[in-house]
C-alpha cells in the first residue's frame, strides 16, 4: 500500500511517473514525499527539475512548523520520505526525536563539506546563510566593528538591536560562542550584549534594520538573506539602504558564523531509494545554484558559484566550527539566555 500525503498536499510533479507499476511494489513506483518547512517558491523549481531528470514524482506538504511533532504522531505510518528545513537546531530536533535515519552516500559526502553534515549522515546541509552585523551607514564607520565579540564592548551601550535571545538563530550564535570560548566567557559576552541593547529583544531580523533606519539603534544582528529580501522589496529597500552588511568574525579567527538549511531522510521513508536520489540531486551543482539563488543564500557545496547579487555584498570565510558541535550546545545557550535575562 502506498502511504499517501494527507492535508495540504500540493503535487508539484509535471511529468507523470512512467515506471512499470506492476513489476514494482507500489511504494517504490516512482514517487517521493516531502515535508517542507521551506517555502514553495524556493523548492518548486528544484522539484520540477528533479522530476524532469528522473521521472520521480514529488508530493509536498508545506508547513510553517510542527513537522517533527506530526512525524512523531504518525510514527511508522508516516508517508514522509524527507524533511526539508532550516537551522541546524531543527535538524537536530528531528534527530533527537528519532524520526530520521542515517544516509551513507558518496555523492552527498563529496558535495557537502564535513562541517555541514551530521557525522552519522542523519542530516545534510544544502544552503548556508551567514549571521552578520548590520551597521548604520551614518553612525558606524566602516571597520569600526569587525567581530561578534565586539558587540559586548561598552562602547556600543544602548546602540544594539536584536530579536529574542532564544530564537533559533541567536541560540546557534550563542552556542557557537560557547564552543569557541567556553561557558564562562560566552556568558560574559551575552551579558555584555544584553547590556548594550537599545530596546527589549523583540521582532524579527528585518525589524532590527528598520529600527536602525529610524535611529533607534546603530547595530543589529541578522541573517544575510534578509539583506537581499529587503533590497528586493520596495517597502523595505530604504531599511537595507540605511545599513552596511558586516561579515563579522567569531572566535578570534577569520570565520563568520553560519547556519544552514538542510535535508534529512525520515526513519519510516516508504520510498527510501527515491528519497536518497532526491537528496543527492539537491546537493548537485545544478540544484545548488538554483536553490541558493532563490533565497539569496550560499550554496553549501564550495565548488558552486555564488549568485552575482550575494557576491556583491562581499566575500567571507565561514567559521569552520562544526555545526554538529553548535547543535549540541543549543540547550546550554537557551539556559544562558535565561540566566542573563536576555529577553527581559
Ligand atoms: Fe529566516
Amino acid at each position: 500500500m502506498t502511504r499517501r500525503l494527507a492535508g495540504a498536499m500540493l503535487g508539484s510533479a509535471l511529468v507523470a511517473a512512467t515506471l512499470a507499476a506492476g513489476s514494482l511494489p507500489a511504494a517504490a513506483a516512482g514517487e517521493v514525499n516531502i515535508y517542507s518547512l521551506r517555502q514553495p517558491f524556493l523548492i518548486e523549481p528544484l522539484l520540477k527539475a528533479f522530476t524532469e531528470k528522473t521521472g520521480i514524482k514529488t508530493n509536498v506538504v508545506f508547513a510553517k512548523d510542527g513537522v517533527v511533532e506530526r512525524m512523531k504522531a504518525e510514527g511508522a505510518n508516516s508517508p514522509a520520505d524527507v524533511i526539508l528545513t532550516v537551522d541546524v537546531g531543527r535538524l537536530n530536533d528531528a534527530v533527537e526525536a528519532g524520526v530520521v535515519q542515517p544516509v551513507k552516500s558518496a555523492v552527498l559526502e563529496k558535495n557537502v563539506p564535513a562541517s555541514f553534515r551530521d557525522p552519522e549522515g542523519r542530516w545534510f546541509a544544502l544552503t548556508t546563510r551567514a549571521r552578520i552585523i548590520y551597521a548604520s551607514k551614518d553612525r558606524v564607520k566602516p571597520g569600526e566593528i569587525t567581530s561578534m565579540e565586539q558587540l559586548a564592548d561598552p562602547k556600543w551601550k544602548g546602540r544594539v538591536c536584536t530579536r529574542s535571545g532564544k530564537h533559533d538563530y541567536n541560540v546557534a550564535l550563542t552556542a557557537a560562542m560557547i564552543a569557541h570560548h567556553g561557558e564562562a566567557k560566552a556568558e560574559e559576552w551575552l551579558k555584555g550584549l544584553k547590556a548594550n541593547l537599545a530596546q527589549k529583544a523583540q521582532g524579527n531580523d528585518r525589524s532590527q534594520v528598520k529600527a536602525i533606519m529610524e535611529g533607534v539603534c546603530d547595530l543589529s544582528l541578522g541573517n544575510t538573506y534578509y539583506y537581499g529580501a529587503m533590497r528586493a522589496d520596495p517597502a523595505q529597500k530604504a531599511w537595507a539602504d540605511s545599513v552596511n552588511p558586516v561579515f563579522a568574525t567569531i572566535g578570534g579567527g577569520k570565520g563568520t558564523h553560519v547556519n544552514v538549511s538542510g535535508v534529512a531522510l525520515t526513519k519510516s521513508a516508504p520510498n527510501r531509494d527515491n528519497a536518497v536520489k532526491l537528496m543527492e540531486y539537491l546537493s548537485s551543482d545544478e540544484a545548488q545554484e538554483i536553490y541558493a539563488k532563490a533565497n539569496f543564500e550560499y550554496p553549501v557545496n564550495p565548488q558552486v558559484k555564488w549568485s552575482p547579487e550575494v557576491e556583491a555584498w562581499g566575500r567571507f570565510t565561514p567559521d569552520d566550527l562544526s555545526l554538529a558541535a553548535v547543535a549540541e550546545l543549543r540547550a546550554a545557550a537557551v539556559k544562558m539566555a535565561d540566566r542573563v535575562g536576555f529577553d527581559g
